[in-house]
């Protein structure tokens, strides 16, 4: 059989060469997707800045009550280029870092309204982890598994779906409307 090009890996960096070998194998024969919804079959229906903002209100005074009130949460279409919707594994510098700090807004990519909901709580608790923690290190995502057990394993599964749609452009959750 003759593989299709294969796609960057690039949302994945960082991780084991074994995992990559096994992803690039599975998108290679188009098997992502089905993985994926199979896993999580449900999108959340948070599709409004209002219901975002009790959403991630719910979770800041469970764990991070004593944090800044946040100004303004809300979806953001211009964050839909998927690289920043997420910093780089291992990198910690990040555009939305500054913002954050000055205005304590909480800004989640417009194609996290089409999710399951275990991908928007993971992205929604990634940046709440930040307003107390700024870099991407040890206390960050000690914090960011405080407030998720299963943290890492969605961030995962997010970066593979980031992946799926860099290579195939199918929206696996996108609602009807
Ligand atoms: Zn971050």
């Amino acid at each position: 059989m003759k593989l299709v090009a294969a796609p960057a890996l690039r949302y994945l960096n960082g991780y084991p060469a074994d995992t990559l070998a096994q992803v690039q194998h599975m998108l290679a024969e188009g098997r992502v997707g089905d993985w994926l919804t199979r896993r999580h079959p449900q999108a959340h229906g948070v599709r409004t800045d209002k219901v975002l903002y009790d959403y991630v209100q719910d979770i800041k005074s469970d764990y991070l009550r004593s944090t800044e009130p946040l100004s303004k949460v809300a979806f953001d279409s211009k964050l839909h280029v998927v690289k920043n919707a997420l910093g780089t594994h291992t990198t910690v510098s990040r555009v939305q870092g500054s913002k954050l700090k000055s205005k304590r807004e909480i800004r989640v990519a417009s194609l996290f309204k089409d999710t399951p909901e275990p991908f928007l709580k993971m992205i929604v608790v990634h940046e709440l982890a930040h307003l107390r923690e700024r870099e991407h290190d040890k206390a960050f995502y000690q914090l960011c598994t405080h407030m998720e057990p299963a943290y890492h394993q969605l961030e995962f599964e997010v970066r593979i779906y980031l992946t799926h749609l860099e290579a195939t452009g199918e929206r696996l959750w996108a609602a009807a409307d």
